[in-house]
């Protein structure tokens, strides 16, 4: 059928329009077999050699890897090789191969759907993760039925690869020449891949749910990563179209990228500081290039969720990332598990999880594993560009007992001659309502405040983040968020703290003159938007900032703040109104 257009989450933006290559076609059906007692050793023979075979592949995709992007991100395959060399999963196998005479497929596939139903499926995050898992799974079959895993990489000229998922071994093989873009059935904003395509430029569009089921091999395809769409063998006018709308956003790009080395500094001389949000240390190479001030916010959650990792494990990731930024500094955020970020693995079974065992309760309960953190952090700090954030502090005694334990941590470390910044800012997540009314006295007990809008809205409105039932009641222009943000600047600055932003807020075109004319000192935005967000600093006087943040503080309702905002910049913004426009 010509012009098929699917709608799914716009997970990388740009424009691309290639034919396809579907990747990994079916998911495997494995029989249960039972073999005969005389086949019991060649069986298990078969199991091992499998298990060899896959981990060539791995390891070679990870040197493949190792190349392309960077060495910290490679770390996703020794979590895989970490499942095919553990023993106690091999032994069970094997013992189940032998007590029980079932083929080796069948019993692998049972342990490692065992290890996967351990994450929490509700979640994204975990769900995410799971595939990573999955893909171990796969090659070890592929060798046991021998079947030919197909790599992307045998493919000949430019394609865009549509598959039911695409796992992070298939992102290596995302180099500009060959995958151009891709479309998957399944996937979130945060899948691994959605933050490599993002990482790297590429098109992409997720979460699309039967992509394969209409898309062949060759066929010519439209993915539009900015709004999520996908259209399959697409007629010659809505081609051109969508040409047009490609070269549109290349010379966009290419405008923006004109912004690189420009600070982010109002027309009338005020400088605020421009950094980087970043989950995964790949991300560093195109927040860097955009002339990001160091990083903001970065997320340690993804370090945890095959279980805790080695203090040594996170000593590297934190250092190699210290380095990579230095002199500018890195801003780690301590483990934010919880709230949608669940794993049964670590016994956070809770019936309302955004007002659970979260973040910082978690990690004040659980010693060892925060005092782990804490001393890797500290040791990645010696060249004094680390600092420490704790999320979602809701007490002054939580921060006070945050504190105390860096502190033990500070002593440990002193005793055995280790160095670290012994002057190391800490600061908080300004997250909680009780926290931002209280940010006089918390700001008094921190260097910085860095407020989280996304959990800050959600908190205040009583709204849950990632419920799309709810998801047209979210709105950070509320005028109870944006006076909760006042309140905490105004807080810190009194205690001479700088005051930044680290939520999705920072970026939103409408937000950010609000947000400088509230005196915000740093905004800190996902490493794609920060050439937008520099652009519409420049494009307007602190002054007239000013006046917009007095003028929306006396409004009553979000809507209202959102109509008042899009008469102004109608009128008087054109900068802003271009980029709302170019996302269009
Ligand atoms: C936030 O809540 O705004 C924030 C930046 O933290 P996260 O999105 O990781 O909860
Ligand atoms: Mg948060």
């Amino acid at each position: 059928m010509k012009n098929k257009l699917l709608r799914g989450i716009p997970a990388s933006p740009g424009v691309v329009i290639e034919k396809a290559y579907i990747h990994g076609g079916k998911e495997f059906i494995i029989p249960e077999r039972t073999i005969a007692p005389n086949e019991v050793r060649s069986e298990i023979e078969k199991f091992k050699k499998a298990l060899r075979a896959a981990k060539g592949e791995i390891k070679a995709i990870q040197q493949q890897f190792l190349k392309k992007t960077d060495k910290y991100h490679a770390r996703i395959f020794d979590m895989q090789m970490l499942i095919l060399e553990d023993k106690k999963l091999i032994n069970e196998a094997i013992q189940i191969i032998r007590k029980e005479r079932k083929n080796a497929e069948y019993v692998f596939q049972n342990l490692i759907k065992k290890i996967i139903s351990n994450f929490d499926s509700s979640k994204e995050y975990f769900r995410e993760r799971t595939s990573d898992i999955k893909d171990v799974l796969n090659r070890v079959l592929y060798h046991l039925t021998s079947k030919t895993f197909q790599e992307l990489s045998s493919l000949s000229g430019e394609c865009v690869a549509i598959a039911h998922h695409l796992t992070p071994s298939d992102t290596v093989k995302f180099s500009k020449d060959k995958i151009v873009g891709f479309a998957t059935d399944l996937g979130g904003k945060t899948a691994h891949v959605a933050i490599m395509a993002r990482a790297l430029g590429i098109p992409a569009v997720v979460g699309l749910k039967e992509v394969t089921k209409f898309v062949e091999t060759g066929e010519r395809v439209i993915i539009d990563g900015t709004r999520g769409i996908v259209i399959i063998d697409p007629d010659e006018a809505t081609q051109r179209s969508y040409e047009e709308r490609r070269k549109k956003f290349q010379d966009y790009t290419k405008e923006l990228e004109t912004l690189d080395e420009l600070p982010p500094t109002t027309i009338d001389g005020h400088t605020i500081d421009l950094s980087a949000n970043i989950e995964l240390p790949i991300e560093i190479n195109a927040a860097l290039s955009h002339g990001a001030k160091g990083i903001g916010l970065f997320r340690t959650e993804f370090l945890y969720f095959n279980g805790p990792p080695s203090e040594e494990d996170q000593y590297k990731i934190y250092s190699y990332v210290a380095e990579k930024v230095y002199p500018d500094s890195v801003i780690i955020r301590t483990l934010d598990l919880g709230g949608d970020k669940i794993s049964p693995s670590y016994g956070i079974e809770d019936p309302n999880p955004y007002l659970g065992w979260r973040a910082i309760r978690f990690s004040l309960t659980e010693r060892k594993l925060f005092k782990s953190q804490l001393r890797a952090i500290l040791r990645a700090s010696s060249k004094g560009n680390v600092k420490i954030m704790f999320p979602m502090i809701s007490t002054i005694e939580e921060i006070r007992e945050a504190k105390e334990i860096l502190e033990e941590v500070g002593d440990e470390l002193n005793s055995q001659g280790i160095p670290y910044d012994k002057n190391i800012d800490v600061g908080v997540m300004v997250e909680v309502p009780s926290t931002a009314i209280g940010a006089e006295e918390i700001a008094k007990e921190v260097s910085f405040l860095s407020i989280g809008s996304n959990d800050l809205t959600q908190y205040t409105l009583a709204i849950d983040r990632s419920n799309p039932r709810v998801a047209y009641l979210f709105n950070s222009l509320h005028p109870a968020v944006l006076h909760l943000i006042k309140t905490t600047i105004d807080a810190g600055h009194k205690s001479q703290c700088w005051v930044g932003l680290c939520g999705e807020m920072g970026a939103e075109p409408l937000a950010i003159p609000i947000l400088l004319g509230m005196e915000i000192d740093e905004l800190s935005v996902t490493p794609i938007s920060i050439l937008e967000t520099k652009k519409i600093i420049r494009s307007l006087s602190i002054d007239e900032a000013r006046q917009i943040a007095r003028e929306v503080l006396s409004l009553e309702s979000g809507r209202e703040v959102e109509k008042f905002m899009h008469d102004k910049i109608a009128k008087e913004l054109p900068v802003i109104k271009e980029v709302i426009e170019r996302r269009e």
